[in-house]
């Protein structure tokens, strides 16, 4: 019989949803043992490094002696100049910025600080899973806002019912998205500015793709609207603009009011982001950017092969203007996490189960494009092999064992 421990984790702990990746995972473990070549498209990390501008910046921060003490809580100053220099250049914004430990810590802190007990939290579905994990961590309740291919993937804030208006408190928006790829234009954002003013509800939006989009568009931010500076906190993050991921660094932008509540409470939990760390960041800001229209340049060449090829054979591929992921459909009935276990373990391909990023993310799959294009190619070969046209693959994967 299996011993009680004498320490439990708490209740809220209990309700967190389950780690859907964990089965995949250990899939995945099993074929590379049996020597099968996997292409991973699962992984939502950027494969190219840092550019080295950037990386000398932080080696000759992190020796000077100035930025081995306790950080500033909100950020240093030039890095919070910095940050809203950028606001300003990229997106023609005034606003206050502070200093995240990358954007995913500020967002699992939103809830603490904004909301009471029971309080609703509006959370996109499928969506980012932190946002969801935040509300229940915070004691206050998620509730679906549905991202349907029929609206392009944007969330129908009409059809919220009255009585969970009166209760929200917090709506967490993604766009460019994640893992749809959808974006929004400035009129829709206006639009959402003005629902989150009538119904006192905080819009925190999640900005961490800006600048990676495929349609032409200028980067947006929710805070050119006019009005927004009451309502909007914006996240931004260093992570996928400049391939910075692991050096874990964003801000918070947004009018003084939010920005300063937000950072009051943080102060109490963390004491800042190494200052090296957004020294480097300060630097990244502050390059000329080439950087983005030759690194949009491989996404774009990677995101054409695999759509081109999905296409070829007649996959349902949402064409996303944003983000380095391609969602996909499968076929009515096919389980999204079956097919993928079953194309690790039949070709080598690995790719994320769209059930894994909420319940109205079943019936699809994400691909990141975060591998070479050799590899993308090497994949759709595999699928052309395979015959695995959309009419297909529901014979397919009836009749493949795992
Ligand atoms: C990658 C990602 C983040 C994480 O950003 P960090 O700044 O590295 O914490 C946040 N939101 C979404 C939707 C992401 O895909």
């Amino acid at each position: 019989m299996q011993k009680k421990p004498l320490i439990s984790a708490s209740e809220r702990l209990s309700k967190l949803p389950p780690y859907l990746f964990a089965e995949l995972d250990r899939q995945k473990k099993a074929a590379r043992k049996r020597g099968l070549d996997l292409i991973d498209f699962g992984i939502g990390d950027p494969d190219m490094p840092t550019p080295d501008a950037i990386v000398k910046a932080g080696q000759d921060a992190v020796a000077d002696p100035a930025n081995h003490r306790y950080p500033n809580g909100a950020g240093c100053d030039s890095f919070r100049e910095a940050s809203r220099r950028w606001m300003k250049s990229q997106f023609g914004v005034e606003c206050e910025t502070a200093a995240v430990i990358g954007s995913k810590e500020g967002i699992a802190h939103i809830p603490m600080v904004f909301c009471n007990r029971g309080d609703l939290v509006l959370v996109p579905n499928p969506g980012y899973p932190v946002y969801r994990a935040a509300a229940i961590l915070a004691d206050a309740i998620p509730v679906d806002l549905p991202l349907l291919s029929e609206n392009g993937f944007l969330p129908d804030l009409e059809s919220i019912p009255p009585a969970v208006l009166r209760e929200a408190k917090v709506m967490f928006l993604n766009y460019p998205n994640n893992p749809t790829g959808a974006v929004l234009t400035l009129e829709q954002m206006t639009g959402m500015v003005e629902f989150a003013r009538k119904n006192n509800l905080l819009i925190v939006s999640d900005n961490s793709y800006s600048h990676i989009r495929f349609d032409g568009e200028q980067p947006m931010s929710f805070l050119q609207v006019p009005g927004a500076e009451d309502v909007v906190l914006e996240f931004h993050s260093l992570s996928k603009t400049f391939n910075m991921t692991g050096w874990r660094v964003g801000f918070v932008a947004g009018g003084a009011h939010l920005v300063n509540t937000f950072m009051g409470a943080k102060e109490n939990i963390d004491s800042g982001a190494f200052t090296a760390v957004q020294k480097a960041a300060e630097f990244a800001m502050e390059m000329p950017h080439g950087l983005f229209n030759e690194r949009m340049e491989v996404y774009r060449e990677r995101r054409d092969i695999l759509v081109e090829g999905l296409k070829n054979l007649n996959w349902d591929v949402f064409d996303s203007p944003g983000t380095f992921y391609v969602w996909v459909k499968l076929p009515r009935g096919a389980d999204s996490m079956v097919f993928s276990r079953k194309m690790i373990n039949h070709a080598g391909i690995v790719i994320t189960p769209g059930s894994g990023f909420g319940t109205w993310g079943e019936g699809y799959i994400r691909f990141a494009l975060t591998i070479p294009s050799a590899r993308i190619h090497q994949a759709v070969g595999r699928l052309e092999q395979m015959e695995l046209h959309k009419g297909r693959l529901l014979k397919w994967l009836k009749k493949t064992g795992d």
